[in-house]
């Protein structure tokens, strides 16, 4: 890799919920010169209870930005080549904190928990027309996933916070807004990142009275919403002090950017913690009609169109990886996935569905509950592994299925991923084989970093929004498993499926 002191580079936090990185790019090749990774500690208070400490991912963040700084001026560049700064973050995760102390009134509760859901059966009674009734406003169903459920759940059970929220003594945000309040004094959000709130009117672009109104959450605790790629401040603490923030996209469309899919009917699927399927579907909102979900996809800028995705999420993939380290022992690392996978063909008869907070989309199942089926003697740990990893490649075509279904998207004739599991080739071998259709991965897997980087640099004016695009050259998997074995396969999913929904 050539550096040289005439060259500019963007830098992305990617503040994921397994782990955050800071890494900085060169603006010309879109190579990566610099980075640093740290896991993130995650909580588990209660069954189903999902939370993060927010000084520590705020920590994260600087000691990932201090430790690339170091790196960077080591390859003799200066810090002022650094042009600016995007944010891509862990989405609906919601944090509230009291702006004169700065401190957080509570830990950040991530997106995958589900302690609102007695909140949820309530509000659908409530709500004229039940889970989908706002879903023209803002493209969601009612659930525990989306960041107005966790408002709402801190108000009911912390009357000090709801105290402090409605009068103004709070402030409440997801990661990007926690972020860059403390990074630059602003609040403020992106048209994503708000879009995953239930708050938001997609439709308008701002926030939404009578979703306001119906939660009980007052309008005026939340942040300015802005555009994905625009000057928010710049950075006040670290190693890169000065530098504007500029771009900020939730992590899943900061991996349809970076993966390029700016054209309607493009789509890429990310295996992080979660897994997320995004199709690209131009700038008017398509509503779903088979349980998925309607999100602003990005805004390049102050002026531009938005434009939206249809989404289908699922919310356990690598945290199922990391399970089976941290609670079975199974493996030691989550790498060793592959190897003691690969051991087996298949994993037989046994089937797992790991619906640990629910089942997310097409289903939208708070009361699933992870469920093995199929075990017999001869079941190994090496089959519970595989069937783990098989886990995310049945969802994934339940999503593509439903894609396929939808009246306003265009069916899907290979799949570009990407993420923290993908460097896991017997997932996406599988994953080929299950869709009958071919799995592209990009050389470049940092594709989530990338996009916030390329959105900071719209916003900065360095990059027009034309010349995004992700050029480098993709690994691909053919399917070679034969429909018979699909449809076999899959109906043993879908039975496994049914005894999910019906364990409680
Ligand atoms: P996030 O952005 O949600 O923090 P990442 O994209 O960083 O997630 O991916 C991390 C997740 O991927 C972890 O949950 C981890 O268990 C899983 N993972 C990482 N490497 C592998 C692998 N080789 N095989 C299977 N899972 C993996």
């Amino acid at each position: 890799m050539t550096v040289s002191s005439d060259d500019q580079f963007v830098g992305a936090i990617d503040q994921g919920t397994s782990s955050t990185r800071f890494l900085i790019f060169n603006l010309k090749t879109q190579q990566i010169v610099a980075s640093k990774q740290i896991e993130i500690t995650q909580n588990f208070p209660q069954e189903g209870w999902v939370e993060e400490c927010p000084d520590e991912i705020l920590e994260s963040c600087i000691h990932c930005i201090d430790a690339t700084a170091t790196i960077f001026a080591e390859l003799g560049l200066s810090t002022d080549q650094l042009k600016c700064i995007g944010i891509t973050n862990q989405r609906e995760t919601t944090i509230v904190w009291d702006p004169n102390t700065g401190k957080a009134l509570h830990n950040a509760i991530v997106w995958c928990d589900s302690r609102a859901s007695e909140t949820v059966d309530k509000l659908i009674a409530k709500a004229p027309g039940g889970k989908d009734a706002f879903r023209d406003k803002c493209g969601l169903p009612i659930a525990q996933y989306f960041s107005a459920l966790k408002i709402r759940w801190l108000m009911d059970n912390f009357p000090d916070i709801a105290q402090k929220l409605t009068s103004g003594e709070a402030m409440v945000g997801t990661v990007d807004s926690w972020l860059v309040w403390k990074m630059t004094n602003q609040h403020v959000t992106d048209v994503t990142n708000a879009s995953r709130t239930m708050l938001f009117n997609i439709n308008t672009l701002s926030w939404d009275q009578e979703l306001c109104d119906f939660f009980g959450i007052p309008m005026s605790c939340l942040p300015r919403v802005c555009s994905s790629a625009e000057e928010y401040g710049t950075l006040s603490l670290s190693g890169f002090a000065g530098t504007p923030i500029s771009g900020i996209l939730g992590d899943q469309q900061a991996a349809l950017v970076g993966q390029g899919c700016l054209r309607p009917g493009t789509a890429k699927n990310t295996y992080g913690t979660g897994c997320f399927l995004l199709q690209n579907t131009g700038e008017k909102p398509v509503q779903s009609q088979c349980g998925l979900l309607t999100t602003v996809a990005y805004q390049l800028g102050k002026d531009a169109p938005a434009h939206f995705a249809l989404e289908g999420s699922i919310a356990a993939a690598g945290s199922v990886i990391r399970w089976l380290r941290d609670n079975l022992g199974l493996i030691k690392t989550s790498s060793d996935a592959e190897a003691l996978a690969s051991q087996v063909p298949d994993s037989g008869s046994f089937v797992f569905v790991p619906a640990f907070n629910g089942l997310f989309a097409p289903r939208w199942r708070p009361d699933a509950r992870g469920t093995m089926t199929g075990i017999t003697q001869f079941t190994t740990k090496q089959h519970i592994v595989f069937g783990a990893l098989e886990s995310c490649c049945f969802q994934t075509r339940d999503l593509f299925d439903a894609i396929a279904q939808e009246s306003g998207s265009m069916p899907l004739s290979m799949l570009r991923v990407d993420g923290g599991m993908t460097s896991n080739k017997l997932l996406l071998q599988r994953q080929a084989d299950l869709l009958q259709v071919p799995v592209e991965r990009p050389q470049m897997s940092e594709t989530t970093a990338l996009g916030a980087a390329m959105a900071a640099a719209v916003g900065s004016g360095i990059l027009d929004k034309d010349e995004i695009s992700n050029l480098s050259p993709v690994e691909r998997f053919d399917p070679v498993l034969s429909e018979n074995d699909v449809s076999r396969r899959m109906h043993m999913w879908h039975c496994a499926v049914e005894k999910s929904l019906n364990s409680v």
